[in-house]
């Protein structure tokens, strides 16, 4: 190389490394609120579209102001839980028994560790309460009456409220429970409404988080995919972190979210391909949708059910909201 060949490539170098330093860093997040059919009222549609874009700019202004994807994920479940438009919290649908039984996770890519709560009753944010095992116990799920004891030790704690089972029973969803039950027959529509976060902070660090009321006129005591980690829920910092939503059954059958890490670790599949392949498999069914943010910020949500509720937003401009297809 001659001497001017040198100075040349200091000189492209240098102006690279500025390039890059005045890129800002990088984060992404994905939101869904459940997948299924379209809500048929205008009143839904509207809430609907209005709750999402609430919980995608807080998420985005909390990614984008340096926090955590934990406390993110966190954050924006906590959103749609307290809207009585999706199937999570307060909106969360009805078992067969004619009450409301709660199931969460949440999950840091960071070293997998993973806290969720299954069948609580009485846990306004079950999102939290989620977070509180993963940090505050050595194990990863608790259920029904323990959760609910679990939930007892945070009297103090402003995000553990606690309200009656009749806080989550709103009329739109009794009369749907009803239908349901007069017809004897589920649809698919039984699982709209569930929510989920997915997110890439500037650190690097992956989270993700799911909360639902399951599914309408559930058997009591059913849990479903959302508290199982590996089904509904997973973050690994080394490939992505996935949400679903759908017939819990059958992701849990098919361990999908864990499914989708492995196929990128083992395989080396893109994300897209890896859930575009689990949601059209026809030996081994998987009904309902996914939302994936990979490590280095892609974003995936797919679906094969008639639509899905969606958000996205990351560091390059996106911002989207979709309520349906
Ligand atoms: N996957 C949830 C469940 O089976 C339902 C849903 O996504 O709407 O509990």
């Amino acid at each position: 190389m001659t001497r001017l060949q040198i100075t040349l490539s200091l000189m492209l170098l240098a102006f690279n490394s500025s390039v890059f330093a005045d890129e800002p860093p990088k984060f992404a997040i994905a939101i869904h609120g459940g997948a299924g059919s379209a809500p048929s009222s205008e009143e839904w549609r509207k809430n609907r579209t209005e709750v999402l874009e609430k919980a995608l700019s807080t998420g985005e202004q909390m990614l984008k102001s340096g926090k955590s994807s934990l406390d993110t994920v966190e954050a924006v479940v906590r959103i749609l839980e307290d809207s009585p438009y999706f199937n999570a919290g307060r909106g969360a649908v009805f078992n067969a028994a004619g009450t409301h039984e709660l199931d969460a996770t949440i999950m840091d890519g960071r070293d997998r560790s993973t806290g969720a709560v299954g069948g609580v009753t009485t846990v306004k944010n079950p999102v939290s309460l989620a977070r509180r095992v993963m940090t505050e116990t050595r194990h990863v799920l608790l259920a029904t009456a323990g959760a609910e004891k679990f939930a007892d030790e945070f009297a103090d704690d402003p995000e553990i409220e606690r309200v009656p089972n009749t806080y989550f029973s709103i009329e739109h969803r009794r009369r749907k429970l009803e239908k349901t039950q007069r017809e004897q027959k589920q649809r698919d529509e039984d699982a709209m409404g569930t929510v989920g976060c997915v997110a890439l902070d500037t650190h690097g660090n992956l989270a993700a988080a799911t909360s639902t009321g399951g599914l309408n006129n559930k058997k009591f005591g059913r849990l479903g995919d959302s508290p199982i980690a590996g089904a509904g829920t997973y973050a690994d910092n080394d490939t992505c972190a996935v949400s679903c939503t759908g017939i819990g059954e059958d992701f849990i059958r098919n361990a999908v979210a864990y499914d989708i890490t492995a196929r990128m670790a083992y395989r080396g599949d893109s994300a897209d391909k890896a859930t575009l392949d689990i949601l059209s498999a026809e030996q081994h069914l998987v009904r309902g949708g996914i939302i994936v943010v990979t490590h280095d910020g892609k974003i995936v949500m797919r679906f094969n059910t008639e639509g899905m509720a969606r958000a996205a937003a990351d560091s390059q401009e996106r911002h989207e909201v979709h309520l349906t297809d």
